[in-house]
């Protein structure tokens, strides 16, 4: 498209930094959208997490991260019940970081699953096939599903996020069982700074707490905002499993919450590779992602309706995530990228019936709750709505879900 010289003067509009087809800014690099959360851009069109990116790769020194790791679980081995909490989903980066810790640093942990539902057939024989081989200790903890239910609902309806239990249950776990086992160390996977970048950066160690928690993940709702939004036969004790623990109990266990990330270089690909080598976890399919990255988020049933909410929100899904890690590692180019983005990204996910029977709502609710949710200046056009397949196992789920008519 031929561009008149006064727009060309101004830095915004000129391509790669601004996709005239889609009307957004995107990275002159790494092609993230404008819509991204927390993205800001230099002036030569450069993402911030480009920049997180090279500092990991130039400035932090991963031989003195290292041995600061050796330092610091020396403090700890031995002298608990167990050595650390790992948080444990079975996805590539908590397996990985079982791995790690067992077999590479030789530390005794307890590992710890929120389950959140929705966990797939293949992912429930990686996660025993990884307990078994690395001999660990598990726990893992199922909420109600008439309570998941309305936290699902009045999340969508709130935030365009029907994730807030898993979101919240996922980070509150793990510090629960710190206190009730007296175990004051956990140990998380990647850092944010590896996708994003609220606030953390490669060049220093981020801590989980409290403070991160209520920020960015779960959606600025706390259990007791939430106790208020929802019917009233549910109480307080119904949400005890989403309530971070309290300050000064944290603070008397000294609990320190550090992500293995930040010690050793993240590279999911690689460790993908590793744990298949390792463990013998499997790949496996998700929708809206090509088949090359099948590590990414194979656990859950819903990652696809996710990613679909995602781009009905801000015009991207996983697939634009995905090829804009490879462009900074070096390992696609921009052609590439935009042409995965443009085959794989915004399909309308077939697993999107059930979810929509499980939730008792329907497509038109489903997809007007996630326009009134659009993060400008992407606009919707429901009229492009393309399908996608459904995946190999997805007749499996009616059993998982205990859905079988
Ligand atoms: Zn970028």
């Amino acid at each position: 498209m031929k561009m008149s010289t006064s727009i060309c003067k101004d830095l915004k509009t000129i391509p790669p930094f601004y996709d005239e087809a889609i009307k957004m800014k995107t990275c002159s690099k790494c092609c993230v959208l404008e819509t991204q959360d927390s993205i800001q851009f230099d002036a030569k069109g450069v993402c911030n997490v480009c920049k997180q990116v090279e500092v990991k790769k130039n400035t932090v020194d991963w031989v003195g991260r290292r041995k600061m790791l050796d330092e610091f679980i020396a403090h700890y081995r031995g002298k608990y019940q167990y050595d650390c909490i790992i948080p444990f989903s079975g996805g590539k980066d908590s397996t990985y970081t079982v791995w790690y810790l067992v077999e590479v640093c030789k530390l005794k942990p307890l590992v710890v699953s929120f389950n959140h539902g929705f966990f797939r057939p293949q992912h429930l024989e990686n996660r025993n096939r990884t307990l078994n081989k690395l001999g660990v200790d598990f726990l893992t903890f199922l909420p109600s599903w008439k309570i998941r239910r309305e936290l699902m609902l009045e999340s969508f309806r709130r935030k365009g996020d029907f994730c807030w239990h898993c979101h919240s249950g996922c980070y509150v776990y793990p510090v629960q069982l710190a206190v009730k086992f007296h175990v004051p160390l956990i140990f998380w996977g990647q850092p944010d700074a590896e996708y994003g970048s609220y606030g953390y950066t490669y060049e220093e160690i981020q801590e989980v707490d409290e403070r991160q928690f209520n920020r960015f993940i779960n959606l600025g709702i706390t259990a007791e905002d939430m106790v208020g939004m929802l019917p009233e036969w549910i109480t307080m004790s119904d949400l005890a499993p989403f309530q971070y623990p309290d300050r000064d109990t944290l603070r008397a266990l000294k609990v320190r919450s550090v992500h293995l990330g930040s010690f050793i270089p993240w590279d999911p690909r690689a460790m993908a590779q590793t744990i298949h080598k390792e463990l013998g976890w499997k790949f496996d399919k998700v929708e809206g992602i090509p088949e090359e990255y099948g590590w990414e988020k194979v656990e859950c049933m819903f990652t696809g309706i996710r990613d679909y909410l995602k781009y009905i929100k801000r015009g991207f899904g996983r697939t634009r995530h995905l090829v804009s890690i490879d462009i900074r590692e070096g390992r696609k180019n921009r052609e590439e990228a935009l042409s995965l983005i443009e085959k794989y990204d915004g399909k309308r996910p077939a697993s999107l019936d059930l979810f929509l029977k499980l939730l008792d709502i329907t497509e038109e609710e489903f997809v007007s709750i996630a326009i009134s949710h659009c993060v400008a200046p992407y606009k919707h056009d429901t009229s492009k709505t393309v399908k996608g397949e459904p995946l190999w196992d997805h007749d499996q789920w009616l059993d998982l879900l205990g859905m079988r008519e």
